[in-house]
């Protein structure tokens, strides 16, 4: 039984993507060149954000940890770990073409539109040959698999060089390195390795924004263990990943944690847990969370001949470790963040009574790309000296913004825009008082505080 999931507004993503082109979070990648098929470039809001949740996913998985150790491999490997992981044969995707637009679809996917059982995602489907040119009806050709890969050559001469690839996923260079790593840092079972970095898929049909574009982060972690207890390792991992949707803001409510049925999941794999998130375009992936057995480990050593068994320091037991496999996309996770923090409500004017509507990207505070904004009431010279001194000490310890354009109304909505959860205020009465007004975006209240005790008092509110 499926609980109820929550759907979100369908403009949502319209209106999510108009403000981030519009305030620099995402652009369309290359667009002085008429752009380029689904690649987006993060501006410099979006890329503080993304910044902030790397730094906060490390510190949620990594270290704040005893157990997991960080690593950063290379992007093109040796193509013999393709033929280990399996990826040269299997990592494909049905493909079909129309005979009559020429147009190119995922056969998956147009199985999937019309809900018929689309299989496991990676398997080749059946019942193809009723469906027809979903834009102009015509007869589709044969399924071909497609591998996803992305092919280029070392050395000079693209003829004579050497065929690699760009990898597809992180996790190869946790299994190749695994025992050197172990070793160096005398680990014992049970641990972990993790890595963030860019990953490279040519698909056929990317789309609906960041969902799925043809390169992006993943942040993933193998956690080797014996295979004794590898279910209280899984649920543990589990909670973690639970943990961290809360800490970014994300509402139960629009999660299903789906698990894969024996038929559908990874012949290796004894459990595997799709984390979907109900988009403004339909349920789907988020994050992964899969038992991989010793599948990955046995087959790198099987292929490279090399020796990747543990020993067990008590029981002196020699085995290939098993590992419990956390996968999240960074791109996925910002558009989660961003679709949660996505708010739009009445809020007071300046004038008596009125109000109008305000944009205000609610972050967990320690996500936002901007902590501080700093604001002189106006442009007169007695405020502005003291603000930029004010937002320069800021800048010691926060990332701080400083506007003196236009009226201060507008520059607060330009500040919840953009999520940032403390304006400071230099007014004429600072001149007296020796005081700021501090505004908290959320609660749009304001304190007055002394600027002595106003770096302090900001902060406390990151700490
Ligand atoms: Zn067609």
């Amino acid at each position: 039984m499926k609980k109820e999931i929550k759907p979100l507004e369908p403009d949502l993503m319209d209106k999510l993507m108009a403000l981030c082109k519009h305030r620099g979070f995402i652009i369309p990648g290359s667009e002085i060149y008429g752009g380029l098929a689904n690649s987006w470039d993060f501006g410099p809001y979006g890329a503080l954000l993304k910044q902030n949740i790397r730094r906060a996913w490390l510190k949620h998985f990594v270290t704040s940890r005893d157990d997991v150790v960080l690593m950063d491999s290379s992007i093109i490997m040796n193509s013999r770990v393709w033929e280990a992981s399996g990826h040269l044969q299997n990592f494909t995707d049905p493909l079909v073409d129309c005979k009559k637009c020429k147009k190119r679809f995922r056969a998956d996917h147009l199985l999937e539109a019309r809900s018929l059982e689309p299989g496991y995602d990676k398997e080749k489907p059946v019942d193809w040959l009723e469906i027809k040119c979903p834009e102009c009806a015509g007869d589709l050709t044969e399924v071909r698999q497609f591998n996803l890969m992305f092919k280029t050559s070392v050395g000079p001469v693209a003829e004579s060089g050497a065929v690699v690839y760009l990898r597809p996923e992180n996790a190869a260079g946790m299994f190749t390195d695994f025992k050197s790593i172990q070793q160096s840092m005398r680990q014992r079972l049970p641990f972990g390795i993790a890595q963030i970095g860019k990953v490279f898929r040519n698909e056929v049909t990317p789309g609906n924004w960041i969902f799925r574009t043809r390169e992006f982060e993943l942040m993933e972690l193998e956690y080797f263990i014996h295979p004794r207890g590898w279910e209280k390792v899984f649920d543990m991992w589990l909670g973690e990943i639970k943990s961290w949707l809360k800490s970014l803001g994300v509402r139960d409510e629009h999660l299903y944690f789906h698990e894969i049925e024996g038929a559908d999941r990874a012949h290796y794999s004894k459990r595997t847990v799709d984390i979907e998130y109900n988009y403004p375009f339909g349920l789907k992936e988020l994050y992964g969370l899969a038992y991989r057995t010793d599948f990955d480990l046995s087959q790198h050593a099987k292929t490279s001949g090399a020796d990747l068994t543990y020993t067990d320091p008590v029981t002196n037991e020699t085995f290939v470790p098993h590992v419990v496999e956390p996968s999240m996309g960074l791109e996925r996770t910002v558009l989660v963040t961003m679709l949660e923090a996505y708010h739009e409500e009445e809020a007071p004017t300046a004038e008596e009574g009125a109000t109008d509507r305000r944009v205000v990207l609610k972050f967990p505070k320690h996500l936002a790309p901007i902590q501080v904004a700093v604001l002189p009431l106006s442009k007169k010279e007695e405020l502005m000296g003291p603000s930029q001194s004010l937002a320069q000490e800021l800048r010691q310890h926060l990332v701080v913004e400083y506007d003196e354009t236009q009226s201060i109304g507008r520059r607060y909505r330009r500040q919840d825009e953009i999520g940032t959860p403390y304006c400071v205020t230099i007014d004429f009465d600072t001149i007296q008082d020796k005081a700021v007004t501090v505004r908290d975006r959320d609660s749009m209240k304001q304190e007055r505080v002394k600027i002595t005790e106003v770096v302090g008092y900001l902060i406390k509110k990151y700490s």
